[in-house]
């Protein structure tokens, strides 16, 4: 498989090259060249286990060896409190998928664990070493980490803005104190954050120089891991419900989890409907309503990790959205650019995209969504999950089971938690026992030169880079 980018001013590349580039030079993202049609095969795969059904699809994306890959497979979920990965409970009339039992409770573990493994195999192969940037609004950072943290030949930087995220999501990242993991506490959003990595990242010869390389969710891997989980939970629903086709409610940020639902639906899984749930920072569901994509001032909300008003991830849903047409694509990131805005034409029949159901849930729907689960259900959702609960509940339909994405364990929100219910706030022995550790962070202004510089003195020059991992 060919990956060529959303920009089409950088040459297709293999996928090994497309996971160690992150972004494409030319600014976009890489894509595959074609979508598998695997209807055929879908149905043969309904009784495989998570570990089976993820070779049988990320097979068909990557030129690992066969073995390789069943290996980084196993190790990549050897780490998750429950054997079977991921598991669909049912909450009332949902189906909620419960994604958040990896190291760092967020769904974000899935890819992550996965993607720290493939990384280490593919510099090893390549005979290098890779300096990780990551912008984080609170779990991805965590998670990279937790993926990345004492593997040979990785350095990490993770970006976070100072302030902006859950004490608890910065004590994830700031007490691991290993030598290769560098947080830097930015005084700015996260927008900032994501706008620096990716000036970063565009400059090509601070780039190669640096061997810089990206896990946030424009790398291809994340979107290929969580393309499994569509599929294994839209099996384990209809197995339940007998049901052909479901709908999938996901809480939504940076546009990087519905995306792997998007390409599920595209590669065959009988998905009815996306239901894509915002919290105060609504672009997307503007989007998919009106056809236009503006951005706005970022709102603080209880779910920090949806806090983003330029989704990354929006692009490669453009550039399908085009046709594959790379001019247009840049054509209209560049409106982007330039004016916070850009515009879709809605398809003949009026709607933008048939496919996709956008909803917003404000603080007071959330706080609403968890004190009702945790009464009527006796379940308790962390605020994140409680935006796509609220949105998915207004777009119940009884012909298509909806599963709702439970994107992080509840006691990783335990003010917005308590917030909602009274109750006392859940806990989870993960987060128990970072109480006390000592913690690691350097404080940067929001200015991409700052960084530049911390880069430079802390990532040693090509020739030393043999011993990788160092500080
Ligand atoms: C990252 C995150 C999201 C949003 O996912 P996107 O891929 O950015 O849309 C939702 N919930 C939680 C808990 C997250 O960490």
């Amino acid at each position: 498989m060919r990956y060529v980018s959303t920009r089409g001013e950088s040459p297709p590349i293999g996928f090994a090259e497309a996971v160690l580039a992150g972004l494409a030079p030319d600014g976009g993202l890489y894509v595959p060249e074609t979508v598998p049609d695997l209807r055929a095969e879908l149905e043969d795969w309904a009784g495989l286990d998570y570990r089976e059904l993820a070779f049988e699809i990320m097979r068909r994306f990557c030129d690992v060896e066969p073995e390789a890959l069943r290996a980084l497979i196993d190790e990549a979920c050897a780490d998750f409190a429950i054997p079977e990965v991921v598991r669909t409970v049912p909450v009332g009339e949902l189906h909620v998928l419960e994604l958040f039992h990896g190291p760092t409770l967020a769904f974000k573990d899935i890819a992550l664990q996965f993607l720290g493994r493939l990384f280490e195999r593919l510099l090893a192969r390549a005979g290098r070493d890779l300096n990780i940037l990551a912008a984080t609004s609170g779990d991805t950072g965590s998670a990279a980490i937790a993926g990345v943290r004492g593997r040979p030949g990785i350095r990490i930087f993770v970006l976070y803005p100072r302030g902006r995220i859950s004490p608890l999501q910065e004590r994830q990242m700031t007490t691991v104190l290993d030598a290769n993991v560098h947080n830097l506490a930015v005084e700015g959003t996260f927008d900032d954050c994501q706008r620096m990595l990716k000036g970063l990242l565009r400059d090509t010869a601070l780039k190669d120089r640096l061997r810089l390389g990206a896990v946030n969710s424009v790398n291809w891997a994340r979107i290929l891991a969580q393309i499994v989980y569509y599929v294994h939970a839209a099996f384990e629903v209809r197995r339940r419900t007998g049901g052909p086709r479901v709908r999938f409610a996901v809480p939504t940020g940076n546009f990087g989890d519905i995306l792997a639902g998007w390409y599920a639906q595209r590669m065959g899984l009988p998905i009815a409907r996306l239901v894509l749930a915002t919290n105060d920072n609504d672009i997307l569901a503007r989007f998919f309503r009106t056809g236009r994509y503006a951005s706005g001032p970022v709102a603080r909300t209880l779910s920090p990790s949806m806090d983003i008003q330029a989704a990354s991830n929006f692009e490669r849903y453009l550039h399908a959205r085009f046709g594959g047409d790379p001019a247009a694509v840049r054509a209209a990131m560049a409106t982007f650019e330039r004016e916070g805005a850009l515009r879709v034409p809605p398809g003949p029949d009026g709607a933008v995209d048939p496919l996709f159901t956008a909803g917003t849930a404000d603080t007071e729907a959330t706080l609403a969504e968890i004190r009702r689960c945790v009464e009527d259900d006796g379940y308790c959702p962390d605020p994140h999950t409680a935006v796509g609960l609220a949105v998915a509940r207004r777009r119940l339909d009884p012909d298509e089971p909806t599963i709702a994405l439970a994107t992080a364990h509840p006691a990783k929100f335990p003010e917005a938690v308590a917030r909602a219910t009274e109750a006392p706030p859940p806990r989870h022995p993960t987060l128990e026992r970072l109480h006390g550790m000592p913690t690691r962070a350097t404080a940067v202004p929001a200015d991409i030169g700052a960084v530049r510089d911390y880069l430079e003195a802390h990532i040693p020059a090509e020739g030393a880079a043999a011993q990788g991992g160092g500080p």
